[in-house]
């Protein structure tokens, strides 16, 4: 089974209001076991909703979204929830690490509410920082980071969970050509240590293009290329 199928997922915002906005008209896609995918959308195309629904932050109006080879559509919030917390990982544009806390303690946090031990929670954290280069930042809030170490840490929060799955929506988006090149570098490198199946929505061709395959996103329908 592919890590994560959609097929046939329909979204309008606001259905049956003069306001409507049909986003989603039918949209199929797949990432395999250790896939690197990119979505590449013009601005307002839908790939946060399309993000949003594949992690199970939103539902579709129709079709179905499969993790693992299992229905999510039919699931209670109980279970997505956990699905959510124990396969999927997700880093946006913006770091939205919690600036009262830690670097270490960001990338701790996931974890307890998982259930797992705080020793063994530093550990883990620890070593994702050291994969990427930020492991003398443990104790550093994020406002006291350079916007490429924020990124990275947020990698790690997102990977806190070995997740199966990450998604991606301008994960080096906010940062300038030069850094966004070395960070999206260390986000493959970890991804590509883990297996981690990824998709990555991206502005940027550059970065499309050094993924596995690439999906057209337009005018709420997807193509490959
Ligand atoms: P993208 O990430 O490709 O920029 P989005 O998925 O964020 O696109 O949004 C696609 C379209 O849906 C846009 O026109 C946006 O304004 C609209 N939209 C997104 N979320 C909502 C919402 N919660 N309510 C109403 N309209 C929304
Ligand atoms: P991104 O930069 O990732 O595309 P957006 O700025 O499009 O994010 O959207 C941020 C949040 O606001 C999302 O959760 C999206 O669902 C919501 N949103 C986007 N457009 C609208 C809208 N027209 N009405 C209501 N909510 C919206």
């Amino acid at each position: 089974d592919p890590v994560l199928a959609l097929e046939g997922v329909t979204k309008t915002y606001n259905k049956g209001k003069p306001n409507a906005v049909e986003v989603l008209r039918g949209v199929s896609c797949t990432v395999a076991r250790g896939e690197v995918v990119a979505l590449v959308a013009p601005s307002g195309a839908g790939k946060s909703t399309l993000l949003h629904i594949a992690g199970l932050l939103d539902t579709p109006d129709a079709g179905s979204v499969r993790i693992g080879g299992d229905d999510m559509v039919g699931l209670s919030d109980r279970r997505r929830t956990i699905v959510r917390r124990n396969d999927v990982g997700f880093v946006y544009q913006f770091h939205h690490l919690l600036p009262e806390f830690s670097a270490l303690e960001n990338i701790v946090l996931p974890q307890l509410a998982r259930g797992v031990p705080r020793s063994e929670a530093r550990l883990r954290a620890l070593d994702l920082m050291a994969r990427v280069g930020v492991e003398d930042r443990a104790g550093h809030r994020p406002a006291t980071m350079s916007g490429g170490e924020q990124q990275r840490v947020a990698f790690c929060r997102a990977l806190a969970n070995g997740p199966r799955l990450l998604l991606a929506d301008e994960p080096t988006g906010n940062l300038d050509p030069e850094t966004s090149d070395t960070v999206f570098d260390t986000l493959m490198d970890l991804v590509r240590a883990t297996g981690l199946s990824c998709l990555i929505a991206t502005h940027n061709m550059a970065l499309a293009a050094r993924m596995d395959r690439v999906l057209r996103m337009d005018t709420g329908t997807l193509s490959d290329g």
